[in-house]
Order: structure tokens, then sequence, then C-alpha cells
């Protein structure tokens, strides 16, 4: 991804377009929505009709920049530095993450870059930090393959702040997905119909919960998929008249729901997570590696835990993982090691302090960053974890346990800052502040509820 998209790049985009648009239209293909996630990791959206698609991959489609000032609840804080009326830039979708999804009754989806109008970079845009990382570890040798697991709440329509769960049936119970086989199956089939590779779908522990594991690839690929999929998770729990909330935490009395984050990465070909005589297998690159990551999880989990709110899902006990600890297998470890199975899968990590009230593009960018820094300052690894942290007689430090404390570490995270750039990482301590100042409002107003 260069820094200016010239006109040879742009008629290419077009080209690409007209060759698409028969067999679309064929599909039953009428017309395309196109996303971007803003800094508060809202799903936002245009929609054109397919016979503007060659026009609009040459061009873009015009949007305010405002929209990375925006609160979680839409709101635009008027401390952000985007809250201006000013400026617009050219949503550019990718065309080569297209999907048809409901074709049947005319929708296809394509994910989109922002691009200033001039055709250069915009710097604030989260896809575009996430292509740009990827890239630049890629011409370094370095591949990292990603995958998300999606977690949310079947509920009835009128739940409110404690969701009444709208499927019966246990923790990962059988029952559950019986009384859930025709939505079950709905899902899945949209899924295979919009050509999106799962892996498992399954009744999860809390009352009313699913989770979707979506299958691994570039980290740009995983974060669409992850977009993709919840749009079409919210459709099909729409027409069966209930919500799908995915919200950190629906209910505080139940486990909350995570977006954890499931990586592998080579270096000139070789696995660094497996094949070494290191800790669990690991080579001295790998374990340079998990100690860095850990190192920098703080300052992360202001991009994967983004809301005041994640920090009330971050508790010991719920497979949230909280501590700021490894472990080979360990469901309560913050990284949890998945060694090399006899099936063939690959080891891998699961970043286990991430839910989707992050943006995605943001997460899979911070951690390609932040592999990039671990790979040129490798740090020790401590010893991993085993059995529950919390009960250890020395329990390893605990990450922040709010928003405030994420973001002070993000704020000061030296290779998160240098490779987002000045303007990107600024722009998203001031998100950081806004939804700090959102969380204690609805905290004072509550409490003048109870006097
Ligand atoms: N629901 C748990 C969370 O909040 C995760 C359960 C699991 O390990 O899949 O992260
Ligand atoms: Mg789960």
């Amino acid at each position: 991804m260069g820094s200016k998209r010239d006109e040879p790049e742009r008629l290419e985009a077009a080209r690409l377009a007209a060759h698409l648009q028969p067999r679309l239209q064929e599909q039953g293909v009428r017309r395309v929505t196109i996303t971007w996630v803003n800094h508060a990791g809202s799903t936002l959206v245009k929609v054109v009709p397919l016979e503007r698609l060659a026009a609009v991959a040459r061009d873009g489609v015009g949007f305010s920049p405002v929209s990375d000032a925006w609160r979680v609840d839409g709101v635009p804080d008027p401390a952000h530095p985007q809250a201006v009326p000013d400026g617009d830039l050219r949503l550019v979708p990718d065309l080569r993450a297209l999907l048809p999804i409901e074709s049947e009754s005319g929708w296809a989806w394509a994910p989109a870059d922002r691009w200033c109008r001039d055709g250069s970079l915009y710097p604030l845009d989260q896809r575009g930090f996430c292509h740009r990382m990827q890239t630049r570890l890629k011409a370094a040798g370095v591949e990292v393959t990603m995958g998300f697991e999606i977690e949310w709440v079947v509920a009835s329509p009128e739940a409110d702040r404690s969701p009444a769960p709208a499927i019966a049936g246990g923790p990962y119970g059988a029952d559950r997905l019986v009384n859930g086989f025709d939505y079950v199956a709905a899902l899945s089939a949209c899924l295979d119909a919009a050509g999106l590779p799962w892996l498992q779908i399954h009744p999860e522990y809390g009352p009313g919960q699913f989770e979707l594991s979506l299958a691994a690839a570039d980290p740009l690929t995983a974060a669409d998929r992850q977009i993709v999929a919840r749009l079409l998770i919210q459709r099909i729990t729409h027409r069966f008249g209930w919500q799908a909330m995915f919200d950190p935490l629906p209910d505080p009395a139940q486990v909350g729901n995570g977006g954890h984050l499931h990586l592998s990465v080579h270096r000139q070909g070789a696995p660094l997570l497996e094949g070494g005589d290191g800790a669990a297998g690991l080579p001295s690159a790998g374990e340079g590696l998990i100690g860095s990551l850990l190192h920098h999880l703080p300052a992360l989990l202001a991009i994967s835990c983004p809301l005041a709110i994640s920090y009330d899902r971050l508790k010991p006990g719920c497979w949230s993982a909280p501590f700021q600890a490894w472990g080979v297998e360990n469901r309560e470890a913050a990284l949890r090691l998945i060694p090399a199975a006899a099936d063939g899968a690959p080891a891998h990590l699961e970043m286990k302090v991430a839910d989707l009230s992050a943006n995605p593009y943001l997460v899979c960018g911070s951690v390609l960053a932040l592999i990039e820094e671990a790979l040129g300052q490798p740090r020790p690894l401590p010893a991993p974890v085993v059995g529950d942290p919390s009960l250890m007689p020395t329990p390893p430090e605990r990450l922040p346990a709010s928003l405030e404390v994420a973001s002070e570490a993000f704020a000061s995270c030296r290779p998160l800052a240098s490779a987002m750039g000045e303007r990107l990482h600024h722009s998203l301590v001031a998100t950081q502040h806004a939804e700090c100042r959102r969380a204690d409002t609805i905290k004072e107003a509550s409490h003048g509820d109870r006097l």
C-alpha cells in the first residue's frame, strides 16, 4: 500500500470493478454496502448501486472525517481534534475483499480505506494502518496469520441493560444448540453463502451466549472477516426477532463477550512459536516475542479493550484473563500458547484480552507493530503460569483495571506511537479520554438516581 493513490492504481481498481460487475449482477447483487470502522469501534456505512461500482472504485465516495470524533454512543466529543465540520475523505472499497452478503436480496459488501481527496494517504485511517503494518512486516520476511473469535448474547428485543436470553439451555449445552437449531443453521448457511470460512459455532458459557470462530488469514483479511461476520450475525438474529449483543459485559452478573485474537508468526518461513528448545518448545525468537508482547500488553489494552466497561469484563475466573501472564493452554493467561497439535494445526497464541468494542483494524495493526518491535527488541520471558493465577502465592501483575490506566500506558508507548504516526496516536488518546469522560458522566448520573 503506497502513500498516494496514483492514476494507474485508480484505473486498475476501476478495471477490476468492471470485471466483477457482470458476475455480481448474475448472482443477483444490486448494491454494495461499503463499511469502515471509526476510532470508537462503530462500523459505519455507505451504500452504492452496482452500476456505480467502477466509478466508486476509482474515485471513492465521500464522507466527513468527523466520525473519528464520535463516541461509542454516536455523540461527537467536542474536545476531540476531529470534531470539526471541515474536510472530506474518499471511502475507497477494497474490491479484493468484496463478498456477496444475502445476494438473494441484492446485497454485496466491501470494506473501505479512507483517502484524502487529492489521493494522498489519510494518516488516521485505521484499515490503512493495518494494511501498512502488514506490508511492512511482509517486506521484512515476517508473515503473521490471525483469526478472531466472536462471542455474543442472543437476547429478546426488550432487553435493556440486563439481557433476557432468547435461547434457553446450559453452558456449552446441547440443549441450547437444539433449542437454537434453526438459528444456528440459518447463521451457518448465511456465512457459507457469503463465502466466509468459519471453524466452529457453539453455545458459550453465559446464558444465551454463542461463539463463532473464524478461519485464520492475513491480518487485514482477519479484521475484515470479523466485521462482516458481525453484520451477518446481527442480520440473522434480527430475522428471528431477537438482538445480538456484542457488548463486553451485557450483564454484570454473568461472564462477558470476548473478541479473542489467535495469531501465529513465521520469519523467513520458519515458525516462531514452535520447533525450538526453549520453554514449551519455543525457539528463542518466540520466547523474546512473547516476552515483549507481554511487556507492552498494558498499552495494547487501550486499543483491544477500549470502553470503560471493557475493564469490568476483565475479572479473574471468567477466562477473560486479566493477568499480565502467559501460559501453555491456560485460559486464565492473557497470552495462551496453544502448541502444535497432532492434527497438524500450527502452534499459535491466543490473546484473550480483546473484546468486540475494539476496532479490529487497530487491534491487528497494533499487534503487528508490537511484533515488529518484539523481533527487533526481544524481552526475557517469565515462567508460564500454571493453574489459576489469582490463587498463586505471588500472582502475576494484574493488567490495567481501568481505561484511564491503559490509556496512560498507550500514550507513552513508543513503538505504537511510531508505527501509527503522531496524528493517529494522538487522535486515539483523545478518543480514550472522551470515553473516560462519557463513562464518568453515566456513573455520576446513576449515582444521582440512587440518592
Ligand atoms: N467469555 C470469555 C471472555 O470474556 C471467554 C471464554 C472463552 O475462553 O472462550 O473472554
Ligand atoms: Mg469463547
